[in-house]
């Protein structure tokens, strides 16, 4: 089962608080591997996100082997290690018994034997696992070649797999995705007869696969395969005539790459909150997808309006969804636009120089509506002519208007 060691696992770095739980696992008596996406990342050359470990202890021996720990997913056989101030998960070998909701395998046993762990995995690439302290790979599905040749293949039979976890059909699009792999045809092929079962998978696991694809530099690879497999009508019809060559060319920011995704659509906060976005998500999407239209802008003042309504925070992130749409700006207003931020014009009341109290004395009233009337129509004055935004100029803008006005 142990092949020889690829020289990328000869020379990748590895944490020293990782080595050093891998270490003191062996030193115990127990088997102690790297496994999954970290072992993927190492051999592809590429920096592992996290490191994880799976050991032949139990959960309770692996806490009598440090001093720190978190019990963090006991039940499922997964500890905490705190090694040198990093946390580094530690799983034992599990093999899981029979999915009978498509959804978490009935019962899950504890191993000795590391294979038995593996078959459990997702896709081949993902199934391997490498002793740092003894420099062994297993590697019994040969995720070795599916690697080298780009291929996401599933351990075993595909229909089985998607079966037994319908999200691991996201899954193989996602990974397809981020790693600018092909699906096997047979696993592919086995997308679209096991979508009942994806259709019961939990939404906020569907969120976190989607999430990674969004922001992949392939993503119209990822989202044409979403629409070709059945999956993405299967939770998210509103975004089947999304546009994937502008999702691609949005900057690889989560909001964004949402909004480029809802361009077409209505009650976008809603449907982001469905999708178990988080609230300033949604809100952040919902405002985008709104103001995805530009305005003519033909001063600086319009460019003013248009920032107060916009938002300056959100400005970059809207010039990349309009030249994505190839609704583009010409050079000339984007250098426009670009001016007068650096102006840092003032665009809501906050900005203004005088507060609310200062409004109140200098028209001698007390608390009443007409305070808001004469802040709106101080920041309306101040976006035509940034120069009047002293105390003096809105002052004399102040008694101005209650000259003329009766009311105040
Ligand atoms: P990433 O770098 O994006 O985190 P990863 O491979 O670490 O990729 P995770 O989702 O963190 O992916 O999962 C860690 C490992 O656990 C996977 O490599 C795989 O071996 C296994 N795994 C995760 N989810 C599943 C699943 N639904 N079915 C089977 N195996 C899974
Ligand atoms: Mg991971």
């Amino acid at each position: 089962m142990a092949t020889a060691l690829p020289e990328a696992l000869r020379t990748a770095r590895v944490p020293d608080a990782v080595t050093q739980v891998l270490t003191t696992l062996n030193q115990k008596g127990y088997r102690a591997f790297l496994v999954g996406g970290c072992v993927r990342d190492m051999l592809r050359g590429q920096e592992p996100k996290d490191f994880d470990i799976a050991t032949s202890a139990t959960p309770e021996q692996v806490q009598a082997c440090f001093s720190r720990v978190i019990p963090t997913g006991i039940e499922h056989g997964t500890v905490t290690v705190i090694s040198k101030g990093t946390h580094v998960e530690v799983t034992t070998f599990r093999s899981e018994g029979e999915y009978l909701d498509g959804r978490r395998p009935s019962s899950v046993a504890f191993e000795t034997d590391i294979t038995l762990d593996l078959g459990r995995r997702d896709f081949t690439v993902n199934a391997m696992a490498f002793d740092h302290t003894r420099l062994e790979l297993v590697d019994p599905f040969d995720g070795q070649a599916d690697l080298k040749n780009k291929v996401i293949r599933c351990v075993r039979s595909a229909t089985e797999r998607f079966t037994e976890d319908g999200l691991r059909a996201m899954r193989a699009v996602r990974f397809a995705t981020v790693l600018d792999f092909e699906i096997e045809p047979e696993t592919e092929a086995a997308i679209r007869p096991t979508v009942p079962i994806f259709r019961k998978v939990a939404i906020e696991r569907i969120n976190q696969e989607l999430s990674k694809l969004l922001v992949s530099p392939h993503v119209a690879k990822g989202w044409d395969l979403l629409v070709r497999t059945g999956l993405l009508d299967a939770f998210w019809p509103e975004a089947d005539g999304a546009d994937s060559q502008v999702l691609e060319r949005v900057l690889p920011v989560l909001e964004l790459r949402l909004a480029a995704a809802c361009l077409s659509m209505t009650h976008v906060r809603d449907v982001m909150m469905r999708l178990k976005f988080p609230n300033k998500t949604a809100e952040t999407v919902a405002h985008l997808v709104q103001h995805q239209a530009l305005p003519e802008l033909r001063s600086d003042a319009d460019i003013r309006r248009w920032l107060a309504g916009v938002g300056v925070e959100h400005v970059d992130g809207l010039m990349s969804l309009l030249q994505a749409r190839q609704a583009g700006m010409s050079p000339e207003l984007k250098g426009q636009i670009h001016a007068v931020v650096a102006t840092k014009p003032a665009l809501n009341a906050k900005a203004l120089a005088m507060n609310g109290k200062d409004i109140m004395t200098a028209l001698n009233v007390a608390p009443s509506p007409i305070v808001g009337v004469m802040t709106r129509k101080l920041v309306d004055a101040v976006l035509e002519d940034p120069t009047v935004n002293t105390r003096e100029g809105l002052n004399a803008l102040l008694l101005k208007w209650s000259a003329l006005s009766p009311i105040v």
